[in-house]
């Protein structure tokens, strides 16, 4: 019989309106478990991991994706694949991040989660965790069909670190828009299998746990000053996302330039992505990128800002070398991006 580790990090799928403030609040996993009695049916041996402290997922940080793959690691032989309970507020870091922590990942890792609680009578959640067990535990000749970190939302499968959070109102709460889905569950589930990716044979899971924090943000506006770059540029991190114009274009201005040379120079990587969420960054296509390309801004390609961040925070806490943390920026290391 199958074996599903569901993790429970807390979301919407977990709450309830308290009935003095009117204000949603995590509620225990029994709780959730005695909304969907369908769970039992399922021909599956089904573990549950909850936190002991529930959050809402705007509380989410690189400690617990510390934890949560730890926790991978320690069940990765017992079980056939995980689910893990997150709030969508930030479940597209999160995912993004356990793609780059977990290397040769052989085993699905599904994040899902709800926009109504799993108790309201419209609610999507009871769709989207038991497709989501449906998915954890679906194999083709003895190995997953999915061994990858993924969104499981509305019917639709996306690869964890292409995916990010665009809709808080509707139950089609993720888009990816730049690669497309891993599966659809309709009628039947179908998975795209050429856009799978599958871990090397015989290479075992490595999990990296380190990540830091040393990340900045630098998004760009026409006006933006001096004062306002130099500050960011001269915050106490290695890495600066810089988000830009169109296919990563931005302005020519000597002043400009100058200080994002100045902190290459001084050994911190910044990352070009793009303010569009389709398409990708072509350093050198315009004048407008040329120069980054030369004085050596990485290039983020297609990448969403939640793999950039997040991939940022694996390779810094991973690497010393700037340079070499911009050639795996740059690289394609977990599906994250496609050079063009
Ligand atoms: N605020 C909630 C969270 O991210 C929203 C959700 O679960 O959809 O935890």
């Amino acid at each position: 019989m199958c074996q599903i580790l569901i993790i429970y990090t807390g979301g919407t799928i977990g709450m309830m309106s308290d009935p003095k403030t009117k204000v949603l609040r995590p509620i225990n996993f029994e709780q959730i478990m005695d909304n969907v009695p369908e769970l039992e049916r399922l021909n599956c041996r089904i573990k549950v991991h909850s936190f002991d402290e529930v959050i809402d997922s705007s509380n989410m940080n690189p400690a617990i994706w510390s934890k949560l793959a730890g926790l991978i690691q320690e069940h990765y032989d017992d079980v056939d694949g995980f689910v893990i309970l997150h709030g969508s507020d930030t479940m597209a870091f999160s995912a993004a991040a356990l793609s780059f922590m977990l290397e040769n990942l052989g085993k699905p890792v599904i994040f899902t989660g709800s926009q109504l609680p799993i108790s309201a009578i419209r609610t999507d959640a009871k769709e989207n965790l038991m497709t989501a067990i449906e998915i954890a535990k679906a194999k083709k000749n003895g190995l997953a069909r999915v061994p990858e970190v993924c969104i499981y939302f509305d019917y639709k499968l996306f690869r964890g670190n292409r995916a990010f959070k665009y809709n808080s109102s509707k139950f089609e709460a993720f888009r990816s828009p730049n690669y497309p889905i891993l599966a659809e569950s309709g009628v039947h589930l179908r998975f795209s299998i050429n856009d799978i990716r599958h871990p090397q044979p015989d290479q075992k899971l490595i999990i990296h746990q380190k990540l830091t924090s040393d990340v900045a943000v630098l998004k760009l506006y026409p006006g933006i000053g001096a004062k306002v770059v130099e500050n960011i540029l001269s915050a106490d991190v290695r890495g600066v996302v810089m988000e830009t114009f169109g296919a990563g274009n931005t302005s020519t201005d000597p002043w400009f330039i100058d200080l994002l040379k100045q902190a290459i120079d001084s050994g911190k990587v910044i990352i070009d992505i793009s303010q569009c969420k389709v398409g990708t960054v072509e350093l050198g296509r315009y004048e407008t990128s040329k120069q980054l390309k030369d004085i050596g801004v990485a290039n983020g390609y297609d990448m969403t800002y939640e793999a950039a961040i997040t991939k940022a925070m694996y390779l810094l806490g991973n690497y010393d070398d700037p340079k070499q943390i911009k050639e795996y920026m740059e690289m394609d290391i977990r599906g994250e991006l496609t050079v063009s």
